[in-house]
């Protein structure tokens, strides 16, 4: 079997990239080891797929090259993934923060990215094992389905998270395969686990969820965060997963937008216990056990100055030392990825290597939360296809 272009992986990155370059007359096949296509985009945003975000900027983008990313984005805008939607009558909503989420199902962006790759005239093979990689005049790969050979190879074979889905190291295998580099691979928009002393004590806080500020390595997120029983979840811990390194701390600011120190002086003569007064502002488990921990809850007169300075320092620096993360089982994303020195970021070609190309979430730009990835996977997947 000879094809202009073999696509590796049927997810975000590849479809589009296969549906551009089969636009362009090109015939394409794409492989497939999962029996399905586009599985992280059907559980993606909750099952409703937070495919964009109105506001894309390279900021929003993890990556040894913060500039990588830039071209990629210009060229495939928020805006031309929505005109695509609207080709095939789509219904989305904006959710907070400019994300925009299927009105229905994430299936529906599925079967749009089938209907586009059918149109173009591309070939899916699912289910497919590739057992090797060669190159001679051309890309020939040793597939369960026989041998297939193509002139160009994009490889969009995703991260390593969620390993059930078909994540697989592939993608980072061929590249170095080509003699091109791969930065540290880690999980990322990652749940955080405590240590055991820390566990113990919010163990009991399990399924509660309270508004806050995380800052972390001069990065703070506004979202809320979400005790579980092995650790801190939710947006707010998510995204500063991603900056987070081991052994370091992140703040937490338990009340934004308010001044602690105003709250407590306002009840400076008043008999009311510290952890009720904090009920009034945070879930009253929460308030009790915080106060067990870090300060131990007196009525309010009995507290010197002093010392309710220190308390509303720390509802607003609350200092916790992650022991680690949940891993790649429940990472949304994987930081780092084929180095971007080793690509064009005009056309996501492997400069050492004429005719590989790499896009989507195996390359090193990773996105904050929000519909960044998802965008990043249609941008470069987009730019890829205009030259593959
Ligand atoms: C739970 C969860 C929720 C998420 N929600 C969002 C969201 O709402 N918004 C957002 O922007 N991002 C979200 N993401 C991230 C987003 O899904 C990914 O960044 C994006 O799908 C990456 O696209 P991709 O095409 O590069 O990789 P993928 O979509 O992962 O596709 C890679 C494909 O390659 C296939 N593959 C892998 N190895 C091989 C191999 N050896 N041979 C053949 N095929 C192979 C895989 O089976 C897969 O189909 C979420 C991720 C998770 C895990």
């Amino acid at each position: 079997m000879k094809k202009d272009v073999i696509i590796i992986g049927a997810g975000a990155a590849g479809l589009m990239c296969a549906a551009e370059a089969g636009k362009r007359g090109r015939s394409v096949l794409v492989l497939e080891r999962s029996e399905k296509i586009g599985k992280k985009i059907r559980i993606s945003g909750g099952g409703r797929c937070n495919f964009t975000n109105l506001s894309v900027h390279p900021d929003h983008y993890l990556s040894h090259n913060p500039h990588f990313c830039k071209s990629a984005l210009a060229r495939f805008t928020p805006r031309h993934f929505i005109s695509l939607l609207d080709k095939h009558h789509i219904r989305y909503h904006e959710k907070e923060a400019g994300q925009l989420f299927c009105e229905k199902s994430s299936a529906a962006i599925i079967h749009m990215l089938e209907k586009e790759c059918k149109g173009a005239g591309v070939e899916i093979w699912l289910n497919c094992r590739i057992a090797g990689i060669r190159r001679e005049n051309a890309f020939l790969l040793s597939t369960s389905y026989g041998t297939a050979e193509s002139d160009s190879l994009v490889v969009a074979t995703g991260g390593l998270s969620y390993p059930d889905l078909g994540a697989s190291d592939m993608g980072y295998r061929i590249a170095r395969q080509f003699g091109l580099k791969v930065t540290p691979l880690e999980p990322g928009l990652v749940p955080l686990t405590l240590s055991a002393a820390d566990a113990v004590i919010f163990r009991e806080l399990s399924g509660i969820s309270l508004d806050a500020v995380v800052n972390c390595n001069r990065r703070d997120f506004h979202g809320s965060i979400l005790f579980t029983h092995r650790g801190l979840s939710g947006p707010g811990i998510l995204q500063i997963s991603s900056y987070w390194k081991k052994g370091e701390a992140i703040s937490i600011d338990l009340l934004p937008q308010r001044d602690a120190y105003e709250i407590l002086a306002g009840k400076k003569q008043s008999r009311i216990e510290l952890h009720n007064l904090l009920s009034a502002y945070l879930p009253q488990r929460f308030a009790r056990v915080w106060c067990e921990r870090y300060a131990p809850s007196r009525p309010m007169v009995q507290y010197s100055e002093g010392k309710l300075k220190m308390i509303a320092h720390q509802l607003h620096h609350w200092e916790i030392v992650p022991e680690g993360t949940e891993g790649y089982r429940k990472a949304e994303v994987t930081l780092g990825g084929v180095d971007t020195e080793e690509l064009s970021s005009k056309t996501m070609e492997a400069k050492k290597a004429p005719g590989l190309y790499f896009v989507g979430e195996v390359v090193d730009v990773t996105g904050q939360l929000g519909g960044y990835n998802l965008q990043w996977a249609w941008a470069s997947g987009f730019v890829a296809g205009q030259y593959a």
